[in-house]
């Protein structure tokens, strides 16, 4: 298997998966079911920092890694260094493969292909671990509150900021993770550039509050309910723009 979403447990419907298609989903699903064996690989929550080489562990949803021991930050999904995955130079979600044209050898078309469905592959997958890993922040978050509240240390209403950031974030995490096979299956190269642009600008701040989140008692309530805003404006653009018919 490959995740806790099956094709079985699979409840279609059209704002379910949006912006993908009940017929891009049902093909996704099969298409992993296929290819679970070349896919299985993927499944490391370890990884070595790209600088000084020590092992990290993830343990949080966020994909902008900073390193404990050499304080290098880096993206976990492609070990870019984070600087070029911020605001406009955020690439890392897109796809550049080699045009059919160049590719001569039925060997090397095959290799095209497989490489192209692992890096859509991954990403989803990446992303629905994600979504496991901050649905655990949250609980914890919400714990927090608590305790906070208990303590005399504000009420529920000066803490709810913080639930809401977090709501929002398994939000546009959920609608994230349905842009990769929506992308994967858009045959037009000038659709999907552009499609993958506002996809990307919607990932690096679906990161960014995934990142402030987790660090919640050095950022402030001010640039936390911010940046949910900004989260939350992306991903209406992005579903308005390509899924017209969903509304929430
Ligand atoms: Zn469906
Ligand atoms: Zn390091
Ligand atoms: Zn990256």
């Amino acid at each position: 298997m490959y995740g806790t979403i099956s094709f079985f447990s699979f409840q279609c419907s059209l704002s379910y998966h949006a912006p993908a298609s009940c017929d891009i989903m049902r093909n996704w699903f099969k298409k992993c079911r296929d290819d679970s064996e070349t896919a299985n690989y993927i499944s490391a929550n370890t990884k070595d920092c790209p600088k000084c080489k020590v092992c990290i562990e993830k343990n949080g949803g966020c994909n902008h890694m900073s390193c404990f021991s050499c304080n290098h930050h880096f993206c976990w999904m492609c070990i870019g260094d984070w600087k070029t995955h911020e605001n406009n130079y955020y690439e890392c979600s897109k796809y550049r493969g080699q045009p059919q044209s160049q590719l001569e050898t039925i060997q090397s078309r095959a290799r095209e292909a497989l490489k192209k469905y692992l890096h859509y592959f991954e990403r989803w997958d990446n992303h629905q671990r994600s979504l496991k890993l901050e649905e655990q922040t949250r609980a914890k978050l919400l714990e927090k509150i608590e305790q906070n509240i208990n303590a005399q240390n504000g009420t529920y209403i000066d803490w709810q900021y913080l639930e809401k950031a977090a709501d929002s974030l398994a939000k546009a995490r959920y609608t994230l993770m349905y842009t990769y096979p929506y992308a994967y299956y858009q045959e037009d190269t000038v659709v999907r550039n552009l499609f993958e642009n506002i996809q990307a600008q919607l990932e690096v701040e679906i990161e960014n509050l995934s990142y402030q989140i987790e660090r919640s008692t050095t950022h402030n309530r001010g640039d936390i309910e911010n940046q949910r805003h900004i989260v939350e404006r992306r991903r209406q653009t992005l579903l308005l723009k390509y899924f017209p018919k969903s509304n929430s």
